[in-house]
């Protein structure tokens, strides 16, 4: 039995495993894959006081300073299913059944994929799904932004003042993004927002993205664009289906969660990606990692005598 059991291996996990083995906790991390989302980044050039480094580097970095602590990290290991009681009971794919005081939920999200020829093929080779990570990368150079929700036009806004030009293809007739963020995309000399556009290929040459194809719904005929970018922008997906009916969640899926990163069940922490945070990257899940941590100990103490 644990005190605290962190279910997800990405920096929030990690995070809040160092935290909680700090305070002499019996500690545990139950992972599908350790390192979750960084394992898949290639250059990472926002993690503060490091200037430069790779996703699997910063993964190796976390494994190791996790193990200098007494953590059981049982990797490869996937949650099925929680249940509240005296203790809270974790539940694995394995069938195996893990018991602990406080369960601090860190499974992070996935990225909506466009599933078109190319795109797995050319993911960190111009197909980008986080312009805040990679949008420097693209300077002076011409982009798309699949996707005119809030998420999309925000990207197009924001990489509109790093590349050379913008181009948004959206599904629908008409962007679902603000009134506010429409109006501030069409102001911009360098945004081309075309509707009705459905993408249908990543093109590239071997090495890196050149261009993709789109279909104009309208017409139904095929198109072209050249260009170096492709910012996938079309949703963020919490990794909380096996969670429905436990804690609460928004509408989109989200933990919600408070202050110290207490879920709506009492003991009950989350942290990083799969919460409702606002923005989504690896010093802030690092950040809320540490928050829900120092939580769920705050929480311990207060409920010892149980
Ligand atoms: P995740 O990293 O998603 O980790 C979730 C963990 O939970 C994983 O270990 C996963 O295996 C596990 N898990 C999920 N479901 C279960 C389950 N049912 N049972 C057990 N374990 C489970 N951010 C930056 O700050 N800078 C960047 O340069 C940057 N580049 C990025 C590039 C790419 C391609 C991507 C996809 C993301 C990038 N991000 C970047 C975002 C950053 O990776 C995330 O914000 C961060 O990893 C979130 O951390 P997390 O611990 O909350 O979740």
């Amino acid at each position: 039995s644990f005190d605290v059991l962190v279910v997800g291996g990405g920096p929030a996990g990690a995070s809040a495993a160092i935290y909680a083995a700090r305070k002499g906790l019996r500690t545990g991390v139950v992972a599908d894959k350790f390192g979750g989302q960084v394992a898949e980044t290639v250059g990472i050039e926002n993690f503060i006081s490091v200037s430069k480094t790779e996703g699997p580097k910063l993964v190796a970095n976390l494994e190791a300073h996790v193990k200098d602590y007494d953590v059981d990290i049982m990797d490869n290991q996937r949650a099925l299913s929680l249940k509240s009681g005296k203790q809270f009971e974790l539940e694995l794919e394995s069938g195996a059944k893990l018991t602990s005081k406080t369960i601090l939920l860190a499974t992070g999200a996935r990225w909506r994929e466009m599933n078109v020829p190319g795109e797995q093929e050319y993911r960190g080779s111009g197909v980008a799904y986080c312009p805040h990570c990679d949008g420097p990368l693209f300077k002076g150079k011409r982009v798309a932004v699949i996707g005119g929700g809030n998420s999309g036009i925000e990207a197009a806004i924001d990489l509109a003042g790093i590349v050379e030009h913008v181009t948004v293809l959206e599904f629908d007739a008409s962007l679902r993004a603000d009134e506010v963020l429409q109006r501030k995309a069409n102001s911009m000399g360098n945004i081309d927002i075309i509707t009705q556009a459905m993408t249908t290929e990543v093109l590239g040459d071997g090495k890196r993205v050149t261009g993709l194809t789109y279909t104009d719904r309208s017409t139904n005929e095929s198109h072209n664009v050249e260009l170096a970018g492709i910012f996938v922008q079309i949703g963020l997906v919490p990794n909380t289906e096996w969670l429905t009916d436990t804690v609460d969640l928004t509408p989109r899926g989200e933990i919600i969660v408070d202050g110290k990163g207490e879920t709506s069940i009492p003991g009950v922490f989350a942290a990083g990606d799969v919460t409702n945070s606002a923005y989504k990257q690896i010093i802030i899940a690092m950040g809320s990692g540490a928050t829900a941590s120092l939580g769920a100990f705050d929480y311990l103490i207060r409920h010892s005598d149980e």
